[in-house]
């Protein structure tokens, strides 16, 4: 039995060498691709449910290995805060985002409205977040109010002055908050008093099983009526039927964002969209 104990041991040793190895090997990769500019950054539509019409989208980074093919952000996000490198991804997402943007607005003469992610590591590293993207912001001559910078919940939950002192420089500077994956954290409704949200974005958790009748469709119904009256617009994310996208607008959200409308896409089509004034 000990001997059999001792191979199973060297056998799970093994593969967390394995693991390890492969992680160091990752992580190796995307700085090299960060340091070479190599990842992009797609635009996923989010369509107002009462005019259809679409004004706004979420920017989110994408990863395409070159021997690996397309690593999703929930895998290297994460190596990315732990390394640091979200610092300089962050960076590069902004100028990104702002170029793009800058270019809609230019082409279209249309108002636009993008959403960016910032991670609390990214908030947390002394950077200043908010001065940054509002400087590129200004240079690029896109209008206030274009970029909206989501955070989750959980960052909100220490208080800590430094992150309530970037959130408020945020608004400050003319952009707009949005409270991403709302319902998913410890959702205490007494910061949304303290921060200038202006959407909160409810979870695909409670969009996924939404029904007539369900608890879903009374969690999201109370959820959308608290958060108007508090002032904030909400999205809804990962809508994926038609009968989702009608129970939310019956319980009057005000905007929708799914692959029933569209999967994030890159710059050019979303663009083209915009052009052609053709709904996605
Ligand atoms: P998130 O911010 O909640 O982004 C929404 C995710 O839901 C995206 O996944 C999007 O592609 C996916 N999604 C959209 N519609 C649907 C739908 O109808 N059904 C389903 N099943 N999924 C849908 P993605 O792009 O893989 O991103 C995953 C997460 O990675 C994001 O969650 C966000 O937390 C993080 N992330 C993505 N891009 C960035 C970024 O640029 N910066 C940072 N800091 N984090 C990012
Ligand atoms: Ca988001
Ligand atoms: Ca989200
Ligand atoms: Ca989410």
């Amino acid at each position: 039995a000990k001997e059999q104990g001792r191979n199973r041991y060297a056998y799970f040793s093994h593969i967390m060498q394995e693991r390890a190895q492969a992680r160091r090997q990752l992580i190796k990769d995307l700085r090299a691709c960060i340091a070479a500019e190599r990842l992009k950054v797609h635009y996923q539509p989010i369509i107002c449910l009462e005019t259809g019409q679409m004004r706004k989208a979420e920017s989110l980074v994408r990863w395409n290995h070159p021997q690996k093919g397309p690593i999703s952000p929930v895998e290297f996000i994460p190596l990315c805060e732990e390394t640091g490198l979200i610092v300089e991804l962050g960076e590069q997402i902004f100028k990104t985002v702002v170029r793009d943007v800058g270019r809609w607005i230019r082409d279209n003469h249309a108002e636009m409205q993008v959403s960016i992610n910032v991670s609390p590591v990214q908030l947390l590293s002394g950077h200043e977040v908010s001065e940054r993207c509002f400087r590129m912001a200004r240079n690029a001559g896109i209008p206030d109010r274009t970029l909206v910078i989501e955070v989750t919940e959980g960052m909100l939950l220490d208080n800590n002055p430094f992150v309530i002192q970037q959130l408020r420089q945020i608004v400050d500077h003319g952009m707009e908050l949005a409270l991403d994956d709302f319902g998913t954290g410890y959702s205490s409704l007494s910061y949304l008093k303290k921060f200038n949200f202006h959407f909160l974005k409810i979870d695909r958790a409670f969009v996924m099983h939404l029904a007539a009748g369900t608890t879903d469709y009374a969690l999201c119904d109370a959820i959308i009526t608290m958060a108007h009256k508090l002032g904030m617009q909400v999205i809804a994310e990962g809508v994926e039927t038609e009968e989702q996208m009608r129970l939310l607008r019956e319980a009057g959200c005000d905007f929708g964002q799914g692959l029933l409308f569209s999967r994030p896409v890159p710059a050019d089509e979303l663009g083209g969209w915009l052009a052609s004034g053709a709904p996605p």
